[in-house]
């Protein structure tokens, strides 16, 4: 007999999972506490202007072909590969740097900065793809079903990296160059995991090799949302239903099974076997009510750093910007240190802007701009209180305009400011956090909160906060990951 799944969340993981799922023959339904599909990688609408609410690249885009060809359909939406992948501008400092995916246009960047840039660029970019090839098969793409599992998995990745897990990402980029500019620019990696190059470890200069030479960075043909879109158009034609406004709040359970989960109008949803598209740990404790993700195991755990983005709309076209800004100081160290987890005035902060309808031109009125910001923040637990959140805007705008010499502030016609409360009551993030769970050695792998629940035998998990871990593409594996589980549960795959 057909067998029902409910997947609670149309985040990409849920909606990958849907995919796959429906492909070998279940019978999906999926309920969404949001409006409209797709969580974090959402779409806002106002005033004639729209915005992709917070992915605006990725990286890795063989894992999207991968799950169109397991699902057998054609990629519903058109990649963009980018090169430059992004500038980065120092206060005080006239010039930008380009980042090239083309390494000897890169070399000529940062040659005046650095000596013999071009030869430690190759040799720290050949060490960092020695790491992505001796662990993406082993600890990506794998699931464990116990610790030990996959520590044992673990002792088959070469000894020469172990060094690395032990030392920070900071650290990796003083033994190779010598440059301020060439190691801040080469650590935000860390950022994009969410975290600081002073906490992330070493072992993920591989994103450096991935970013520069394995797959780069890609943008979506007419915006992000189309990836959603997309999706979306296949779950319709599998029959697929979505139920929008509807938070799973309770639960119920009989012989060691979820029997049903209740939204927050009473309705229950019934079904043979549940996928939470929800935070895993942040699900386990609020809804599941669970001891060991209570708030206060949670809050000790590393979270990735909160978001407060900011959406323009703009009535002229932005002068000679790149499409992906940085904009950052000259106190990076200390600025990483503390700004994170005090509570001290966020007046100068670092901050990325896309400039959304420079490849996307229908997301503005025709002669008109949207401006996308992102400015990293301490979570909920260091920052519960947001009013100031405008006032916080105001000031990355004012910087950004003396910083580019275009009055960003007299050319807005339409505005919104997300601080961490909003990112936390929209999607569930946990305190806020943008990326969920940090990736610290002791939060990955067979530490991560398990794709499979450790109580109920037809409960799972999918999403940023499983495994393998945060970002689009690992979001995209963790469908692949989930599905397999289900799959040997239900006896269709042999044991390995
Ligand atoms: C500001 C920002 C910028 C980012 N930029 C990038 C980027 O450039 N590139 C990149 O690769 N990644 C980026 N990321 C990370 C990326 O967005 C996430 O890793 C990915 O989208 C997570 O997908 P998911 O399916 O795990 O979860 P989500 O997208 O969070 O989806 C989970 C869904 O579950 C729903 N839900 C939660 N609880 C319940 C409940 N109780 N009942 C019903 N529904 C529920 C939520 O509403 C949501 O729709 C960014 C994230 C943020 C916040």
């Amino acid at each position: 007999m057909q067998k029902k799944i409910l997947i609670i969340g149309t985040g990409l993981g849920g909606l990958s999972t849907a995919l796959r799922l429906t492909s070998r023959g279940y019978e999906v339904e999926m309920v969404e506490q949001y409006h409209r599909a797709g969580g974090r990688l959402n779409l806002l609408e106002k005033d004639g202007f729209k915005f992709d609410m917070a992915p605006t690249f990725f990286s890795m885009s063989y894992e999207f072909q991968e799950l169109v060809n397991d699902c057998n359909i054609r990629m519903p939406f058109e990649f963009v590969e980018l090169d430059p992948l992004y500038s980065v501008h120092f206060e005080g400092d006239s010039r930008s740097y380009l980042i090239y995916k083309d390494l000897k246009k890169l070399a000529l960047e940062f040659q005046h900065l650095e000596p013999d840039f071009e030869k430690k660029l190759h040799k720290f970019l050949k060490a960092a793809g020695q790491i992505f090839h001796d662990t993406e098969k082993i600890v990506i793409h794998q699931n464990f079903d116990s610790l030990a599992q996959y520590l044992l998995k673990l002792t088959t990745v070469p000894i020469k990296h172990a060094p690395k897990m032990f030392r920070s990402m900071w650290t990796e980029m003083e033994q190779n160059f010598e440059s301020f500019e060439v190691k801040v620019i080469f650590s935000l990696v860390g950022f994009f995991l969410g975290a600081t190059p002073f906490d992330t470890p070493a072992v993920y200069t591989l994103l450096n090799y991935t970013e520069l030479v394995h797959d780069g960075y890609y943008n979506v043909k007419g915006g992000m949302y189309k990836i959603v879109e997309g999706l979306l158009r296949e779950l319709e034609n599998r029959g697929v239903k979505i139920h929008y406004n509807t938070e799973i709040v309770s639960f119920s359970e009989e012989n060691g099974k979820i029997f049903w989960f209740t939204d927050r109008s009473g309705k229950e949803w019934k079904a043979d076997q549940f996928v939470v598209n929800a935070d895993a740990a942040g699900f386990r404790g609020g809804v599941l009510k669970r001891p060991a993700f209570s708030s206060e195991k949670l809050d000790v755990k590393k979270w990735t750093l909160a978001p407060l983005t900011i959406y323009l709309g703009l009535d002229t076209k932005v002068p000679e910007m790149y499409h992906h800004n940085y904009f950052l100081r000259r106190n990076f160290q200390e600025y990483a240190a503390k700004i994170f987890r005090n509570k001290i005035k966020l007046d100068k902060p670092y901050y990325y802007v896309n400039i959304q309808s420079m490849h996307n031109p229908g997301y503005a009125p025709p002669g008109k701009e949207c401006i996308f910001i992102l400015c990293p923040v301490p979570d909920l637990r260091y920052k519960p209180d947001w009013s100031d959140d405008q006032e916080i805007a105001d000031g990355i705008i004012q910087d950004l305009g003396e910083r580019t010499g275009f009055d960003f502030k007299k050319h807005t016609e339409t505005r919104i400011v997300l601080n961490p409360e909003h990112w936390q009551n929209t999607f569930g993030l946990y305190r806020g956090s943008g990326l969920g769970l940090a990736h610290d050695l002791n939060q990955v792998g067979g530490f991560r909160p398990k794709n499979k629940d450790e109580k109920f035998s037809n409960l799972y998990y999918v999403g940023a906060s499983t495994v393998p871990g945060t970002g689009l593409p690992m979001v995209v594996i963790s469908s692949r990951l989930v599905t397999e589980r289900i799959l040997k549960d239900n006896g269709y795959l042999p044991e390995k």
